[in-house]
C-alpha cells in the first residue's frame, strides 16, 4: 500500500471528527463524508505511521443512513461535517462515541442514557462568528477545514435565519462605506470578524464588529442603518483586538449604539448577556441540559450548591430556587457582572458570584469553611484543572453534576473522581446537530 493507491473497503466505524474508518490489513484509514457500513472506493492521500487519510472516490454500496446534505456549501465549508448522515444516525454516532469512551477510558460500567436530540435539528445557533476577508470584494463566511481561507456564505442552515439576512446586509453596508478589511497575513487593515448574537425567547440581537484598531470609519452610520432596518438589533458594539492571534475577541470593547447587552429567557428566568460572556448557543437543548442537571442535583431546598465555570450564572440561577445557597465562580469578569445582575433581576438573593479561576476560588471557599452539598461543574473543552479536582475530593460534596462539552476530558476527570464517587449515569445531549460535537451531563454520588 502506498500514497495515491486506489483502494476499496467497508466503513466500520467513525473517528471523533466524524470521519469514516476503513481498515486495510489492519491499517486504519480515515475518510471524510462516508457512512458506516458503506462499501467505498477511495484514494490514499496521506500515509502516516499509525493511520492513513483517504479521499472518497465513489460509493459502491450506499448506506440507508446517507442523505443529501441540504447546505450548498457543504463540500467546502469546515463548519458542520456530518450533514450527509440522517439525524438518527448522527445521534447514534454521538451516543456510541460516549459509550465507547466510557468503556475505553474509565473501565467502568456506567449507564449512558439515550442522547437527547432536537425536534428540528437546524437553525439553532444563536451566535454566528463570521470572519471577514477581501477577495475581489468583501466576503463573510466560514473557514475551509484546517485553513483560514473563507468560503463566502450567504446562508447557513444551522444559524438563525435572521442572521443570514443580517450578515448579507452588513456585507453590503461594509462595501457602501468602504470599510477597511483586515488582512491576516500582513496584519494590516481593520475589520476582522463580525459576531451576531441573538436571544431566542427575547427578540434582541447584538452585532459586534471586531477591529484591529480603535477607530472604525463610519461605524456609527452603519449601526444607524442596521438598527433602522432591523428593529431586533438592539446593540451594536465594537471590540478591539490589535494582536496577531487566532483568538477572535480582544480585551476592550465599547457600545456604538443601543444597549451594552442583550437578553434571553431560559425557562422563566431572564438573562443579560454581554459580548464577551459565554452563553450556550442552542436554546432548546440548553433548557433540556439544565433540566437534566437539575434533576441530577436532587435539590430539596436545603443544599449549598457550587456552580463552577458558571458563565453568566445560568445553571446556578436555575438551581437557586431549589437550593439554600448558590456560589458561582467564573474567570471572565464581565460574565460575573452579568451573573450578579441576573441574580438581582430574577430576585434570587441566595446567590454569591465571584470572579477568578475555579481552581483558586474553590480553595478559598474551602478555607472560608463553605461546605457544598452539590457541586456543578461545566468546564471548557480542556476539562477541570487538577488542583480543582483535588480540592473537590477534599470538600467531598454528596453529589457532583459534571456538564461537559468534551467527553474525552470528562472521562479523564472521572478517572480521578471515581476513587470517591460512584459514577451513576451519563446523559448525552445533542447541542450541536450536524457537527460531531457532543455535550454530556454526568451524575456522581459520594461513595458511602
Ligand atoms: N455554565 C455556563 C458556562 C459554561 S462554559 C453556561 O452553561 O453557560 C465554560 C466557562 O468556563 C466559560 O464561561 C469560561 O469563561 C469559564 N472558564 C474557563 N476557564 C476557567 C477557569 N479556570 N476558572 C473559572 N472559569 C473558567
Amino acid at each position: 500500500m502506498k500514497k495515491n493507491d486506489i483502494l476499496t473497503g467497508t466503513v466500520i466505524d467513525y473517528t471523533h471528527e466524524g470521519n469514516g474508518v476503513v481498515k486495510i490489513d489492519g491499517y486504519p484509514i480515515f475518510i471524510p463524508h462516508v457512512v458506516k457500513d458503506e462499501q467505498i472506493t477511495f484514494k490514499l492521500i496521506k500515509q502516516n505511521k499509525g493511520f492513513g487519510i483517504g479521499k472518497l472516490i465513489s460509493i459502491e454500496e450506499e448506506s440507508q443512513d446517507r442523505v443529501t446534505p441540504p447546505c450548498i456549501y457543504y463540500q467546502q465549508c469546515g463548519g458542520c461535517n456530518i450533514q450527509h448522515l440522517n439525524y438518527d444516525a448522527q445521534l447514534t454516532m454521538k451516543e456510541n462515541q460516549v459509550k465507547n469512551l466510557v468503556q475505553k477510558m474509565t473501565k467502568l460500567d456506567v449507564p449512558v442514557k439515550s442522547i437527547m436530540g432536537m425536534e428540528h435539528p437546524w437553525r439553532y445557533r444563536n451566535k454566528s462568528q463570521l470572519p471577514v476577508q477581501y477577495k475581489d470584494g468583501i466576503v463573510t463566511g466560514f473557514y475551509k477545514p484546517r485553513s483560514h481561507d473563507i468560503v463566502p456564505i450567504e446562508e447557513c442552515l444551522i444559524q438563525k435565519e435572521s442572521h443570514d439576512h443580517l450578515m448579507n446586509v452588513i456585507r453590503q453596508l461594509l462595501e457602501k462605506y468602504q470599510v477597511s478589511i483586515y488582512d491576516e497575513r500582513k496584519h494590516k487593515g481593520n475589520l476582522r470578524h463580525i459576531i451576531l448574537r441573538s436571544g431566542t425567547k427575547v427578540n434582541e440581537t447584538m452585532v459586534v464588529f471586531v477591529t484591529k484598531s480603535h477607530k472604525m470609519m463610519n461605524i456609527e452610520a452603519i449601526a444607524d442603518e442596521l438598527m433602522t432596518q432591523f428593529p431586533a438589533v438592539t446593540s451594536v458594539r465594537q471590540n478591539i483586538n490589535p494582536d496577531k492571534t487566532n483568538v477572535i475577541l480582544g480585551h476592550q470593547s465599547k457600545t456604538i449604539k443601543g444597549n451594552d447587552h442583550i437578553h434571553d429567557r431560559l425557562d422563566d428566568l431572564l438573562f443579560e448577556i454581554s459580548d464577551t460572556s459565554f452563553y450556550q448557543v442552542n436554546h432548546a437543548q440548553t433548557e433540556k441540559l439544565y433540566h437534566q442537571a437539575l434533576q441530577y442535583a436532587e435539590l430539596t431546598g436545603r443544599q449549598n450548591v457550587i456552580d463552577a465555570y458558571c458563565g453568566i450564572g445560568t445553571i446556578g440561577l436555575f438551581m437557586a430556587s431549589h437550593a439554600e445557597r448558590v456560589y458561582g465562580v467564573e474567570i471572565v469578569e464581565k460574565a460575573i457582572m452579568d451573573a450578579k445582575r441576573n441574580a438581582e433581576n430574577n430576585n434570587l438573593a441566595n446567590t454569591h458570584f465571584e470572579t477568578g479561576r475555579a481552581e483558586d476560588i474553590i480553595v478559598k471557599w474551602q478555607q472560608e469553611g463553605i461546605k457544598p452539598h452539590v457541586v456543578m461543574v461545566d468546564p471548557p473543552r480542556k476539562g477541570c484543572d487538577a488542583v480543582f479536582l483535588e480540592t473537590l475530593l477534599e470538600l467531598a460534596p454528596e453529589r457532583i453534576v459534571y456538564v461537559s462539552c468534551n467527553p474525552s476530558t470528562l472521562m479523564r476527570d472521572i478517572q480521578l473522581l471515581k476513587e470517591k464517587y460512584h459514577i451513576e449515569e451519563i446523559t448525552p445531549v445533542d447541542m450541536f446537530p450536524q457537527t460531531t460535537h457532543v455535550e454530556a451531563v454526568c451524575k456522581m454520588t459520594l461513595k458511602g
